[in-house]
């Protein structure tokens, strides 16, 4: 088999831990599979790469950034080589560029463009265990780019897909996808399979045990993926095609998002247009909009209200100062939490919203803004009750039993 894997901050977060990466990335090896493995930075090294960056600047070169960030994910594809090489393992190291990653301009958020598999071919052919760093690639003009947050995930999918690797296998610090984040919910359980479709709504309704645009790559290169640990043994969630027994589920998750922020517009001028207006200048500007809602209009005027990521809050409040003249008072509100609920079951059962605000409406807890679609409902309620929502819902939604 040719195996694609990946390890995470945390399974590469000291040298010990690198070690016992390389033990397990041996032992695939050495049962006669072909092994390609992507590796993240040490956890919290992004970070702190971002802190160095804003010690100079507010507004760093996205370029410069991109060199910056990309150095992460390189200690640790060398430090993994190294270690193999060690053990009397072939084993070869490379950065993004070297594994044939080619991506567009898009600076710290650059999407993969095609992947040039000669090179790997290559060391394949030879039997070399191949350690990629993950989370970037390069541009046409040589620059090095990197994929955005979480990026390692959508590095290994490509990687696989471009290879057609029998599986891409995820290893973190949980052993799985559960029904909710064991973090929050210690008695959420660990699901033996999800759908694409499924996966794909909760790590973008914020569950980031795999990256979303990973999970959306997976889908359309038809990769299976295998969510696991790396600190156990244990059988991990497989992420494939939705199959019958899946639709048998009515919920399959619980996902929260703190990540958000509210804008209000107050007394907008209810005209034809003014929405197609605001909504396109947002756009123009990179902000992705999400819930929206828009109140009767009474006296001429009418309330809109709509949530973006909080990253984005300063580019849309750049936007809403240019319509002045079209409302009468804004008001943003970084203390919301997006809390939703996942089921591919929702497509062909009624009364799971109804559940939804029922058990949030027992538990006191007020619902600000609501937006549905085939297979989730997500509700807007005050940050400081996101945890407890979570909580509730799962109970409702029997998740532990
Ligand atoms: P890595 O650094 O290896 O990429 P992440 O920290 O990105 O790992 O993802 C793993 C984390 O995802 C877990 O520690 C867990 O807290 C969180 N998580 C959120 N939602 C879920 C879920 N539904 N199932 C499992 N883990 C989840
Ligand atoms: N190191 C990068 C990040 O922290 C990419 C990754 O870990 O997937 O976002
Ligand atoms: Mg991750």
């Amino acid at each position: 088999m040719l195996i694609v894997q990946k390890y995470g901050g945390t399974s590469v977060g000291g040298l010990d831990r690198i070690e016992n990466v390389a033990n397990r990335v041996a032992k695939t090896k050495f049962k006669g599979n072909d092994v390609v493995v992507v590796v993240s930075a040490m956890s919290g090294e992004t970070n702190k790469l971002i802190g160095y960056a804003e010690h100079f600047s507010k507004d760093p070169s996205k370029r410069e950034m991109d060199i910056l960030l990309s150095s992460g994910e390189r200690v640790t594809a060398s430090l993994l080589a190294i270690a193999l090489q060690e053990m009397g393992v072939g084993a070869i190291a490379m950065t993004g560029r070297q594994a044939g990653i080619q991506t567009d301009s898009k600076h710290t958020y650059a999407r993969i463009e095609s992947i040039n598999t000669d090179a790997m071919r290559t060391e394949l052919n030879k039997g070399n265990i191949i350690i990629i760093a993950g989370f970037q690639g390069i541009n046409k003009e040589g620059s090095v780019t990197t994929l955005g947050r979480g990026g390692s995930d959508l590095s290994a999918v490509a990687i696989a897909g471009a290879l057609d690797a029998d599986v891409c296998e995820i290893y973190s610090d949980v052993d799985g996808v559960y029904t909710t984040d064991p973090r929050i919910e210690p008695r959420a359980k660990k699901l033996d399979f999800i759908s694409y479709e499924e996966m794909l709504e909760l790590s973008s309704l914020g569950a980031k045990v795999l990256q979303n645009r990973s999970v959306e790559l997976a889908k359309k290169m038809a990769v299976k993926i295998i969510a696991k640990s790396s600190f156990n043994e244990n059988e991990g969630t497989t992420i494939s095609e939705e199959h019958e027994e899946m639709e048998e589920v009515l919920v399959s998750g619980i996902a929260m998002d703190k990540n958000q922020a509210r804008v209000s517009l107050r007394e907008v001028s209810d005209r034809p247009g003014v929405a197609a207006e605001i909504f396109t200048k947002l756009a123009d500007a990179q902000v992705n909009v999400d819930m929206i809602i828009q109140n009767a209009s009474t006296d001429g005027t009418t309330n809109l209200g709509f949530t973006v990521p909080q990253s984005e809050l300063g580019s849309a409040k750049g936007v809403i100062k240019a319509f002045d003249h079209d409302i009468g008072s804004v008001d943003f509100d970084e203390n919301i939490c997006k809390v939703s609920v996942v089921g591919v079951g929702m497509k062909s059962h009624s009364g799971v919203a109804s559940a939804a605000f029922t058990a949030l409406a027992k538990a006191s807890i007020n619902i600000e803004m609501i937006s549905t679609s085939e297979i989730k409902v997500s509700m807007v309620v005050d940050e400081k009750f996101g945890e407890l929502a979570v909580r509730v819902l799962h109970e409702a939604y029997q998740l532990d039993e």
